[in-house]
């Protein structure tokens, strides 16, 4: 192809760092290094097997037809009924859009949501895609750098700072990757009271809420009876460990889900029919959703434990403890010191010397940290503390 041939809706947009570095570190396996990776988070259970039969069931009596754009109806008051049980509310299936992944519900909103030149504040550190969603709708990303003071949260008063300045709305995540912070109900309240005054839009993106070893989770979900401009984006992948049946959904103000629906039909008429039986299976029955849901995020709270205190003992490291997700948000800050350079340069650091995949904070818009999955064997856990102990004795000052 001709140098210099452009693609004008992508400039500025770079690949996905938490999918571009497990593809690295595939790859690396694949030519036979003897990696560990703790890069994309992505449940190692398969999905639990009353979905999977379920699935196969629906594709042998031939449920293999276009769905409808805005999702299998059965599934969308699945999910009304399902939010209105978890997190409080009055949902009903005409709030609800089935998507392909989370990841789809969050674009369909942001892109609906938001027009050119629009600023959207972007608390950070922030998940990869959120950035990149906000500029392919032409919007303008406004990125507040939250502290550890803060937990890592957005202070309300720094959003209604950011309002009074003009932006149009805010993507919140909770609980949140990277850091594993949950925003309480009152810090919640606070921050939909800064919304409301100024009409702005709330896209609170609760993919991990089932994934949490703390109480004190609110959902924005509870809040949208009280404040219409609120779009909460949760899913499958996570909490049923189904990340490749792709399926996600948005519950959002009627007006706002049919727009999201017309985008959807355009694009590509829902995720496959399969799929949308799987998730619809995964919320009927409640006992078994109840114990696969429990033994997956028991194993996460246990491996929490592990890795935390495996990392906590190594010199210039300093992780911060997560309360929901399956992420160790890790200050790095020595290391690049010792380095001389950033977090993706020592990430690479660590890819080629000690064949360990991470991600590096600079990915989520904050220099200086490392992002740990912990969604991985204890084998896997207890093999990348070791690489870490070794990668100090380089760069740690210590051993
Ligand atoms: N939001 C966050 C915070 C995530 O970590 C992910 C990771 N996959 C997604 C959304 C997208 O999830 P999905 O697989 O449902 O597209
Ligand atoms: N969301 C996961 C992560 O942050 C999976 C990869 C992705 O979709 O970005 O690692």
């Amino acid at each position: 192809m001709a140098a210099g041939t452009r693609f004008p809706n992508l400039d500025g947009i770079t690949a996905s760092a938490t999918l571009e570095m497990s593809a690295r570190a595939s790859a690396l396996e694949a030519s036979g290094v003897d990696m560990v990776s703790l890069s994309a988070g992505e449940p190692d259970f398969p999905t639990p097997g009353y979905i999977v039969e379920a699935a196969v069931r629906a594709i042998r009596e031939g449920e293999t037809r276009y769905p409808p754009a805005a999702g299998l109806p059965a599934l969308r008051s699945a999910i009304a009924a399902h939010l209105n049980e978890a997190c409080g509310g009055a949902w009903d299936p005409g709030r609800i859009l089935v998507s392909v992944g989370a990841k789809q519900a969050l674009f369909d909103a942001i892109f609906t949501l938001f027009g050119p030149g629009d600023r959207v504040v972007v608390p950070a550190p922030c998940w990869v895609s959120y950035v990149p969603m906000v500029k392919l709708a032409r919007a303008e990303p406004v990125i507040v750098e939250t502290t550890a003071d803060s937990r890592f949260k957005l202070p309300a008063e720094r959003l209604r700072e950011e309002l009074e300045a003009g932006a149009r709305g805010v993507v919140l995540n909770s609980p949140s990757n990277p850091t594993g912070a949950v925003y309480d109900a009152d810090e919640l309240d606070a921050i939909v009271a800064a919304a409301e005054r100024h009409g702005a839009w709330v896209v609170a993106d609760e993919i991990y809420r089932e994934i949490r070893y703390e109480p004190g989770f609110a959902s924005l979900a509870a809040r949208a009876d009280g404040y219409e401009r609120i779009v909460v984006v949760d899913g499958f992948s996570k909490a049923y460990a189904m990340t490749g049946w792709r399926v996600g959904f948005a519950a959002a103000p009627e007006p706002a889900i049919g727009a999201m629906t017309r985008l959807q039909g355009h694009l590509n008429t829902n995720t496959a029919r399969p799929s949308q039986h799987a998730a619809l299976a995964a919320l009927s029955d409640e006992e078994a959703r109840r114990q696969a849901v429990g033994t997956m995020v028991s194993a996460f709270a246990r491996r929490r434990e592990l890795l935390f205190d495996a990392v906590e003992g190594i010199p210039g490291l300093v992780p911060l403890r997560p309360r929901g997700a399956f992420y160790l948000w890790v200050e790095a800050g020595d290391w690049c010191d010792a380095l001389g350079a950033g977090s993706a340069t020592l990430c690479l650091d660590l890819l080629e010397n000690e064949h360990l995949a991470l991600v590096p904070g600079s990915a989520f818009e904050t220099e200086g940290h490392l992002r740990l999955s912990f969604a991985a064997s204890d084998e896997e856990l207890a093999s990348a503390a070791e690489r870490l102990e070794v990668a100090a004795r380089r760069l740690g000052g210590g051993g």
